[in-house]
């Protein structure tokens, strides 16, 4: 399959001969041991109050819970500065500034592209097709898929909503079956039967056959039915999942994304980072917060049922065309005088996204509380057409 994958042909040299960075600390096990009462002179700070100490540079606590969580050893994983980080680090691992190119799939995250320019790396973009799928066979035919360092794919996609990728329909199936109260081996109809393998083989022919970085950004994943590419790490060495704090788990604030890969690409991603790329502040929120797993399931099954009832008076209102279904906290909706829309929305204190110069006449709405829900139609009920 993509057994031929050979990662140090596509990192880039200085970044490959990198030691990584050893603080004092480091080279014993301080944080992850208990030991609180040793003698710290190390790193010249001052030896009174709470937050005196550099954090854990490897955020070993998180790691751990974050491990059991996914069910993926603890040296698979990058925790960064949000997934931002993770995204600006995949450029500077893996792509020689003036010299190597990327693909995407726009409409999509904006911050793929503001970091390649900012890394100076071209970027090739192939369009998802007309109803926001993705274009498999113009990327594998595309000039750029033979050299292109990184694969950018975004699933569920920002801004419009929808799944690009499955990981395994397979599971998925499994998976779903099982929660609503059915056996785990049920048997699959014949037409899922071939779906599931078409699905297979087209992830094969993908990973197998780009010599790059497949990135599945997968920071909506938490609003989906579908199982994680997490699951497929063991399969596709060229994998890199995204996922972050931002977005299901309320952590926006605390900036806390991960990159979860095989151990040889997180330790690139470790020799890369600055040292301390995660304060302790932030640290100690995102470890409370994936300890209340039962917490963060009810607000995401809030906003899945607030979703859909925004959906549903969205596609009441006449001047909205279509509303996108969604498996991600927002909408994107295609609106008639969709700017003045949202500037009326403005005007009276409803924020939402205009995506109309991606998308033409397309607004995006944040799936909030039940209140917000309601604030947003009534001051859409009131907007008057030219
Ligand atoms: C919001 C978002 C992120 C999150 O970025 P952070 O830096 O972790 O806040 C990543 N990818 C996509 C597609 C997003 O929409």
């Amino acid at each position: 399959m993509s057994s031929e994958f050979k990662l140090k042909s596509i990192v880039r040299s200085n970044i490959w001969n990198l030691q990584p960075y050893s603080s004092a600390r480091s080279e014993f096990d301080l944080y992850g041991s208990g030991k609180n009462n040793l003698t710290l002179l190390d790193a010249n700070e001052n030896p009174k109050g709470d937050l005196n100490r550099y954090p854990d540079p490897m955020q070993s606590l998180i790691k751990e819970e974050l491990a059991k969580q996914k069910n993926l050893p603890a040296n698979q994983i990058f925790v960064g500065n949000g997934s931002d980080e993770a995204i600006d680090l995949l450029y500077r691992i893996f792509c020689e500034p003036g010299k190597d190119r990327v693909i995407t799939c726009p409409p999509t995250y904006g911050m793929y592209e503001v970091s390649a320019a900012i890394n100076n790396i071209e970027v090739v973009k192939i369009d998802l097709g007309k109803s926001f799928e993705l274009d498999l066979d113009g990327i594998m035919k595309s000039a750029a898929f033979t050299n292109a360092k990184l694969l950018w794919i975004c699933s569920p996609n920002n801004p419009t909503g929808n799944a690009l990728l499955k990981a395994d329909l397979k599971h998925d199936w499994q998976a779903q079956n099982y929660t609503r109260g059915g056996m785990m081996d049920m048997p699959f109809a014949p037409e899922f039967e071939a779906e599931m393998l078409n699905n297979q083989r087209k992830l094969d022919q993908l990973f197998g056959a780009f010599k790059g970085i497949v990135v599945v950004d997968e920071a909506y994943h938490d609003f989906t039915e579908h199982i994680s590419f997490i699951n497929r790490l063991e399969d596709y060495p060229n994998l890199v999942v995204l996922q972050t704090m931002s977005k299901a788990y309320g952590l926006a604030g605390a900036r806390v994304g991960f990159a979860f890969a095989s151990p040889e690409i997180i330790e690139l991603f470790n020799r890369t980072k600055p040292p301390y790329n995660v304060n302790e502040l932030s640290q100690r929120a995102v470890l409370e917060a994936l300890l209340q797993t039962e917490k963060t399931e009810n607000e995401i099954k809030e906003i899945v049922i607030n979703r859909e009832f925004l959906a549903a008076h969205l596609n009441s209102f006449d001047f909205i065309k279509k509303v996108y279904p969604s498996e991600a906290n927002f909408l994107l909706a295609q609106v008639d005088q969709a700017t003045d829309v949202y500037n009326y929305l403005r005007d009276n204190d409803v924020i939402i996204r205009n995506r109309s110069s991606q998308i033409a006449d397309t607004l995006r709405f944040t799936v909030g509380t039940r209140r917000e829900c309601e604030e947003v139609i009534k001051t859409l009920r009131t907007f008057k057409k030219n």
